[in-house]
């Protein structure tokens, strides 16, 4: 073909992705320090299952062989262990993967993805990289506001993306207003709860959001191995939904998506209800503690249903918060700013084992001297 005048003269990707600022991760190392404490991601600090490690091990002699591109065996082990029909579940590397890929099935040019102002970014991100506008609705407390996302949604709405616990506040939405969300929302919104944090919510008034899948053709939950599990480094993650939802991820995942060392570990994971547990009450315990020692210190608190707190630097936040961070670092301890969701008055911890909390805030404590 003859060049033209009117075409480009490289290759240009479509507008959304240049408008991506590539995601952050926690820091995990730091010069000149012995040992880190990596309190910046949501890691688990009990490390993972066992039964999970010694499967992953096993992978290792079958590394040539491709996974089962159905993961069949991992999602009747996940049916097994939520009481969910494994028809209705779909595996992704991370929970991350199924975000991104519903963005590209279901929201593109000239759609718009909603997300409250302190959602996860990677809402924002996928809606962009599919081409789709990503529309922020302001909280109330830090809190999703329902009553708002419900009056901002309108025909170009495709996707609701709902962090539930979210991740960096900490705040969850009890069922009654999801369900309350979920009938103000028109019929041609796809509402996305992503219940990444599900396994430590304590309160009873939660529902991770399986029973209202249940019962519709427009919702979909997703939940991660990341968290709970322990497994962020081998990347895995599902989602239930109705059927024709679950159909259409079929067809735009890639065939063998999910790899087999991920697949023999999460088997494991989630059937392994004792570490599960121990994880879970480890959580509870030391975010209880490390709240109060926080709020002893002046630094109040988001009341947390994660494993992670949001802590408040004050009237002087974003350079308190900014000099506490880095006074950490020189420790050794690694948190997280907050700047990129917009809340550079805070400082998002995670809960990590007891002695890695205690230095944490015994650190804090001579920043505060
Ligand atoms: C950590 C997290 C995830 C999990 O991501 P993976 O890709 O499964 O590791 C999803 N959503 C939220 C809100 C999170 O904090």
């Amino acid at each position: 073909m003859t060049p033209t005048a009117d075409l480009p003269d490289t290759p240009q990707p479509r507008s959304g992705p240049l408008a991506i600022a590539p995601y952050v991760g926690g820091k995990a190392s730091v010069g000149g320090v012995n040992r880190v404490v990596k309190l910046s991601s949501n890691e688990n600090p009990y490390g993972a299952s066992p039964a999970a490690t010694d499967a992953f091990r096993a992978a290792g002699d079958t590394l040539a062989l491709y996974p089962d591109g159905g993961a069949a065996a991992l999602r009747e082990a996940i049916g097994e262990a939520e009481g969910l029909d494994p028809a209705r579940i779909v595996c992704g590397a991370g929970s991350d993967e199924i975000l991104s890929l519903l963005c590209l099935a279901y929201a593109g040019p000239g759609d718009t993805v909603m997300h409250s102002a302190h959602g996860f970014l990677m809402y924002r991100l996928s809606a962009l990289a599919a081409g789709a506008e990503p529309i922020s609705i302001p909280e109330t407390d830090l809190t999703a506001d329902i009553d708002a996302m419900i009056a901002a949604a309108d025909a170009r709405t495709k996707i609701v993306f709902l962090a539930n616990p979210n991740n960096p506040t900490g705040t969850m939405i009890p069922e009654r207003d999801i369900r309350r969300l979920r009938h103000g929302l028109p019929p041609h919104t796809l509402l996305v709860l992503d219940a990444a944090y599900a396994e430590y919510v304590e309160d009873p008034d939660y529902d991770a959001g399986a029973r209202l899948v249940a019962e519709r053709e427009d919702t979909v939950m997703t939940r991660t191995f990341s968290k709970i599990h322990g497994l962020a480094a081998l990347r895995l993650g599902w989602a239930y939904g109705p059927a024709p939802v679950i159909d259409v991820l079929n067809r735009v995942r890639g065939p063998f998506n999910v790899s087999a060392p991920a697949l023999a570990a999460g088997t494991q994971a989630i059937a392994d209800d004792a570490f599960i547990a121990r994880a879970r009450d480890g959580n509870a315990r030391e975010r209880a503690r490390v709240a109060e020692v926080l709020e002893e210190m002046g630094f109040p608190v988001v009341p947390s249903h994660g494993n992670f707190v949001l802590a408040h630097f004050g009237e002087d936040g974003p350079r308190a918060a900014a000099e506490a961070d880095a006074f950490l670092q020189k420790r050794g301890v690694l948190i997280r700013r907050m700047e990129g969701y917009g809340l550079p008055a805070y400082l998002r911890i995670s809960i990590g084992t007891p002695e890695e909390n205690g230095l944490l805030l015994a650190a804090l404590r001579d920043f505060v001297a």
